[in-house]
């Protein structure tokens, strides 16, 4: 079906109760919605920026790190994650901001498609920033290097262009929001014996086209979203494939519907030195390359908080609700750590609690409260088996979160037609792997989406 053009809705500004000066580390998506909402609210905003525009992990760049498994901590970092394919894997009406949705353009040359291709979004971002005036509020290629808290309680912010031989900047701020993404520090499986292993490895991170992998045997590590897509695209030109994940329990030899060259293949026992991989249950294969698609560390290399957070075993914490670290709440918040999610609308609401509860607008319960509330959060996942590095997947709980803030902001909850098409789409892209995003059944919820996006529009027109 095709999607009705739509433009967008305005929300009017807030009456500060208290202004504070405040620094957002990171001009993506997140850092975009900080701005916005915290200007929104009366605050003073610096954004600083590392690259030279907005958008983060949607500025695709050809360039990949010299090291293509990023492990070491010296190399230059290139922070996008984007393969030159790529599409969303949600819809655009799902993944779009709520106050301004993802609807297709008519000018210029716009994707219009339900799941479009990363430039797309990064020109729905300029839109975004530029409806706005987020830009005005960046510094860009200014790289923070250290964030503190001096005994005063203001926040100090070390900073430097990165042309030129300039200085470290250091500049105090009443309040810090942490949006600097979590897909640029790979995560590596452990492979026995990969050490003396003679083959090529590198990391989904500096995955950019297939051709390198042309002829080769590749053993691919993880069943992600990018996994799946990454192992069709390199099946096409690779000899073999080999998908290695600890939920292919397999014992014999399974190809994947639809492919001669991609085996299904449980977890890696070890790399041996004379080039060959054994998996569990005793299959052996000789190959090139080992493609580790195992997702991304949360990193802070610049925050200094005296070792009240932590990042242990991927848990970043402690954190109230995943935002405030209890005892520094609210002038340290983190926005956009949760996974499994639609990001964009949470970033939105992220932002508007922290923008209210900086202004004193929104209360924040007591520093006894919030770390109750946490330890009770780790308690649950502890007994539930959960390890640590699964404390910011939100699987089957984004909205209830997303709801329980809007409460918290006064704000709408989620649209119903919202939580039913990202569920259609789950089970959508587990049914269809190769072809969800040009095939679906939820026209009668895309449909609502649309009439709710004209609806917006008219109220505001009213107002
Ligand atoms: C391969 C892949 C596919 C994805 N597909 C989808 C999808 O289809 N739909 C979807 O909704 N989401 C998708 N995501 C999730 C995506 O990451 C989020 O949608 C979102 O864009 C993340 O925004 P962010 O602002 O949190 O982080 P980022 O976009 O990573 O932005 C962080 C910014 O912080 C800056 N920064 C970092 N450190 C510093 C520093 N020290 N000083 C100054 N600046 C700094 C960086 O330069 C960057 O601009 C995908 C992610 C990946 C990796």
């Amino acid at each position: 079906m095709r999607n009705p053009i739509v433009s967008i809705r305005h929300f009017s500004p807030m009456t500060p109760v208290a202004a504070c000066d405040v620094a957002v580390i990171g001009a993506g998506a997140a850092g975009l919605a900080a701005a916005r909402h915290l200007r929104r609210e009366g605050h003073s905003v610096v954004v600083f920026e590392r690259e030279s525009q907005i958008g983060g992990i949607w500025v695709y760049t050809n360039t990949t790190e010299p090291d293509p498994m990023g492990l070491d901590p010296t190399r230059p970092v290139v922070h996008s994650s984007l393969y030159a394919s790529l599409r969303t894997n949600l819809p655009r009406e799902v993944m779009g901001f709520r106050e301004y949705p993802f609807a297709p353009k008519k000018t210029g040359q716009r994707d219009p498609r339900r799941f479009p291709g990363h430039k797309e979004v990064m020109e729905y971002l300029k839109d975004y920033a530029s409806e706005f005036g987020i830009s005005e509020l960046i510094r860009f290629e200014t790289e923070v290097s250290r964030v503190w808290r001096r005994e005063s309680g203001k926040w100090e912010v070390r900073s430097r262009k990165r042309s030129g031989d300039e200085e470290d900047v250091n500049e105090a701020f009443d309040a810090v929001v942490v949006c600097n993404g979590h897909y640029t520090e790979p995560r590596i499986a452990h492979i026995p014996g990969v050490d003396r292993w003679p083959g090529k490895q590198i990391h989904s991170h500096s995955y950019r086209i297939p051709e390198p992998f042309r002829n080769k045997i590749v053993v691919l590590i993880g069943i992600s979203a990018s996994a799946v897509d990454i192992s069709r695209e390199i099946a096409s030109v690779a000899n073999e494939v080999h998908i290695a994940s600890w939920s292919n329990s397999n014992e014999e030899s399974v190809t994947l519907p639809g492919y001669d060259n991609v085996w299904l293949r449980p977890m890696i026992e070890s790399a041996n030195e004379d080039g060959t991989i054994s998996f569990q249950h005793g299959f052996k294969i000789s190959a090139d390359i080992i493609l580790h698609c195992t997702g991304y560390k949360y990193h802070f290399p610049f925050l200094d908080t005296q070792g009240i957070v932590t990042v242990d075993d991927n848990r970043v914490g402690p954190l109230y609700k995943h935002v405030f670290p209890p005892s520094l709440a609210p002038w340290l918040s983190f926005v956009g750590l949760p996974w499994k999610i639609a990001p964009f609308p949470q970033f939105e609401l992220q932002c508007e609690w922290i923008s209210g509860i900086l202004s004193g607008r929104i209360s924040l319960p007591s520093q006894k409260e919030m770390t109750e509330d946490v330890e009770a959060f780790y308690d649950s996942l502890q007994s539930a088996g959960m390890p640590k590095r699964y404390t910011h997947n939100m699987t089957g709980y984004q909205f209830e979160y997303n709801d329980w803030i809007a409460t918290q902001c006064g704000a709408p909850k989620t649209e119903e037609w919202r939580k039913k098409i990202y569920h259609a789409t789950s089970l959508n892209r587990k049914a269809r792997p190769e072809n969800y995003r040009e095939e679906w059944e939820d026209e009668d919820l895309v449909l609502q989406a649309y009439q709710d996006f004209a609806k917006q529009i008219s109220c505001k027109q009213v107002s």
